[in-house]
């Protein structure tokens, strides 16, 4: 979608501090952070410019919000980019204090805004994401237990299966033998499940 607007359009956008293009693309400056099109700020020239399609993969590459154009929105805009952001596993890489300062913010204020809006703490809300992003791996695919603990950020298979165990009363071991029973009796039935099954 976004990715077929060539560089001269996105350069034009950002030279007339054109409104329309908010929310469809972003550009990060050499000075570390990342605006929208129509950002008051000074702009740089052209060529320092580097293009990203969402704000959270210009957070992702270690872009700072920009305090002038990305804060002043609504509220409920800068919530998508925390959403997004906590997605990508930024809390995994920086913690709660260092995502706060990629936002320019104290880490009073992101816990607020994500209390709102997800009704957790942050640390509980990205644990709740680990923990459905591993039943996924787990019930989807033949990946070792121990692989899809450190691959959505554990760092202890052990405090992995304390975890998993709490949310689903089950441990992830069991979760994938219950599955793969249920799997050899979807096979039975139909022919065509195991090729589903295994994508
Ligand atoms: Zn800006």
């Amino acid at each position: 979608m976004t990715t077929s607007l060539s560089n001269s359009v996105r350069y034009r956008a950002v030279r007339e501090r054109n409104r329309k293009f908010d929310g469809v693309f972003y550009f990060a400056k050499t000075t570390g952070t990342y605006c929208r099109p129509s950002c008051p700020a000074p702009h740089p020239l052209q060529a320092e410019y580097t293009f990203f399609d969402t704000a959270s993969e210009a957070v992702s590459c270690g872009y700072q919000t920009c305090g002038r154009c990305c804060l002043d929105t609504s509220k409920g805009d800068l919530s998508l980019v925390i959403l997004d952001s906590i997605d990508a596993g930024v809390i995994n890489d920086r913690g709660v204090n260092g995502f706060a300062d990629t936002l320019h913010m104290s880490e009073r204020q992101l816990r607020r805004i994500i209390r709102r809006v997800t009704g957790s703490s942050p640390l509980h809300f990205n644990q709740e994401k680990r923990i459905d992003a591993a039943k996924q791996l787990i019930t989807c695919t033949k990946l070792p237990i121990t692989d899809i603990a450190f691959s959505v950020g554990f760092s202890s298979i052990r405090q992995f299966n304390i975890v998993f165990k709490d949310v689903f009363n089950i441990t992830p071991r069991e979760m994938r033998k219950n599955n793969s029973v249920h799997i050899l009796e979807k096979n039975s039935d139909d022919p065509t499940s195991s090729i589903k099954s295994s994508i």
